[in-house]
This record gives C-alpha cells, structure tokens and sequence, in this order.
C-alpha cells in the first residue's frame, strides 16, 4: 500500500512511519514540522511540507502522489494551551481536519485511520472505559478531536467514507534503537519529564497530588508504548485496506494502569539513580484512574501490545533521551 502520513515528522507519527515501512507499505509525509522533525524520518521518505489550511494545497497533493489511505496525526496538542489560545486550536485541528476530509472525498475516496485521544471521554467514573463511554471533554483541545470525529462519521455517513478512529491512552516510550523519540517543545509527560530530571535537566520531580482514591494515593494512567501503537495504526489501515473494516472507533491502550509513584519507582530503576520526588498539590483535571477497556481493538485487529513491562517501556524512553538529551539538537 502507498499511504499519506498526515503529521507523520511528530512523536506517534514518525514511529508509525517506521512501523508503516517494516510492513512493506510505501510512505509519504506531509506535515508543517511546526513541531515535527524532519530528522525523525528516513531519509528517503518524501516529505511534503504544507499545511492542511491550505485547502487546495493539500488536494493538489493527494492528486500528485495517489495514497491508497490516508493516516491523520496532524494537531495541537497541548491541553492549556489550548484553554488560553482556542481559536487556534479549533482552526488547525478542527478546519485542518475538514480541510483534509474535503479533499480525501474530492479526489480519492480512500480509507481513513484518525488519532484520537481519551481526553474525548474528559472525566469519567468508568474504569475501564469503553469507547462507547460518554463523552465531554473537558478541554478545547478534547472538543477539536470530539468535532474532528463527528466530522469523519458525518463524511462516512454522506461520502461512504471508510476510518478507523484510534482513541490513544497515555503514550510513551521510544523506539527500542533509541535514534527516534518524544521531542515536544513543551515538556508536561511524566516519564519524559522524569528522563530529562534524571540527566540532571531539572532539580526534582513532582507528584501532582498523593490524596487520590487510588492504592498508593496517586493517579493511574494506561501507558501504551509508542511503537505497540504504531502497529495498532498498521492493523488499522490494513483493516481497512482489505475491506475487513468500514467504520470502527477503537481505543488503544494496555488495558490497566501505572500510578505515579510506580512509574517513578521504574524511572530509578532503571536509571540507577533516585529522582528527588517532592509532593505537589493535584493538578487541575486530572481524574484519579483513566484505563482503557481495549478489548475491542484485540478482538477485531488482534492488537498485542509487546510493552507490558513498565520498566521496559521506561527503558527505551531512557534510551533515547540519554542519547539525545536535546532532543534532534544535537
Ligand atoms: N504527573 C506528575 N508530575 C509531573 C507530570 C505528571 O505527578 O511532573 C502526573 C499527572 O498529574 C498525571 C500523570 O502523572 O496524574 C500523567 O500525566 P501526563 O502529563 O504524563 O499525562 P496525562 O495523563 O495528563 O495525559
């Protein structure tokens, strides 16, 4: 298959390219590298930059390279940047992603495979959470993938066109090689917050509260490994390809969940050296446990998650950011 990786110089999507290519399947990016990096791909793959709100631009390209699908990671993702700045958040993702559609059912009518995020469901009493949860986000970012979703059943429904919703946990982890890996401008994710404290980049880590109703007092989160993800878009987009899948949402996670401390207790361990950990009040909106129910990702794609260990998937974060402790700066 020949695919347009939307986004695909970003964190999930530059893994999903390698994994895309470890299949067999041809790749072309097109991506604005407003925060991917052209460093994060092979050099041999095409890189279009352009924007998605250039409408005609992005037609121009599905005509010029003729994908067989179509995989979408191209967003902002920052939740309070998003609180602060929605109008831009509502014009890159929501009329990017429309943009996108238009052109996709304009020229191609090819499959679609969409990233999604659990921040849809907002806060949940639902442990596990099934996809068919309801959903309120709490965030401006949350309501541009919710409105990007309804957009894609909306076109499915009109245009008869095929996708495959992935609704991602909490991602994480890097590529095994440690050359390719979590490089955002703004750092807020646990593990890699405590990487970079590790290599001495920050003084101490801080737990966002410790008063949960959770074992140990702080949340829980479900850590799906960036590269178990990866194959999760290949299972989707070939699901699709082959006619199997027509319209599916999915959520993509382990199945249970890591709290603070034990992702920190991970961290020393494997770094052999203890992080200084200080108590910090809860951070606004943080529910106490967000696990995903993924069996229906198991069952229909016979997803398997090869990162279960959580020191494991520890290990490959540290990998990469010990390597590159400046992310592609050298
Ligand atoms: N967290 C923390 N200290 C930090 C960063 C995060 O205690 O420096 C907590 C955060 O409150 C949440 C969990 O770690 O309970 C995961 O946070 P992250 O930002 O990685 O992902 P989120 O769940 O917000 O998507």
């Amino acid at each position: 298959m020949k695919l347009l990786v939307v986004g695909g110089a970003g964190y999930i999507g530059s893994h999903t390219v390698r994994q895309l290519r470890r299949s067999g399947h041809e790749v072309v990016v097109l991506d604005n590298l407003s925060s991917g990096h052209r460093e994060a791909l092979p050099e041999d793959v095409t890189l279009v930059q352009q924007d998605l709100l250039d409408a005609e631009g992005v037609k121009a390209t599905l005509q010029a390279h003729e994908p067989d699908a179509v995989i979408h990671f191209a967003a902002l993702i920052e939740v309070g940047e998003s609180m602060r700045a929605p109008a831009r958040y509502y014009r890159n993702n929501v009329v990017g992603s429309l943009n996108l559609l238009q052109a996709i059912v304009e020229t191609r009518k090819i499959p679609l495979v969409f990233s999604s995020t659990a921040a849809v469901y907002g806060t949940t009493d639902a442990v596990p959470i099934p996809e068919n949860a309801p959903m309120q986000p709490e965030s401006v970012y949350g309501e541009t993938k919710l409105m990007t979703e309804r957009m894609i059943h909306a076109f499915h429904t009109a245009h008869g066109l095929p996708y495959v919703i992935l609704r991602y946990f909490n991602v994480c982890g890097a590529a095994p090689e440690g050359d390719i890996g979590e490089a955002h401008a703004n750092k807020t994710h646990l593990i890699e917050l405590a990487a970079l404290t590790a290599l001495g980049q920050r003084e101490k880590m801080m737990i966002f509260g410790d008063d949960y109703p959770t074992p140990d007092g702080t949340c829980i989160r479900d850590y799906v490994h960036v590269q178990d993800l990866a194959d999760a878009h290949v299972l989707a987009v070939e699901a699709l390809h082959s006619g199997k899948t027509q319209a599916a949402t999915y959520n993509v996670g382990l199945g249970h969940g890591f709290s603070v401390r034990e992702v920190l207790d991970a961290v020393d361990a494997v770094t052999g050296k203890p992080l200084t950990r200080e108590l910090a009040p809860r951070r606004a909106g943080d529910p106490p446990r967000l696990v995903a129910d993924a069996t229906r990702i198991v069952k229909d794609l016979g997803f398997k998650p090869r990162f279960t260990d959580l020191q494991e998937i520890v290990q490959t974060a540290w990998t990469w950011h010990k390597s590159h402790p400046h992310d592609f700066r050298r």
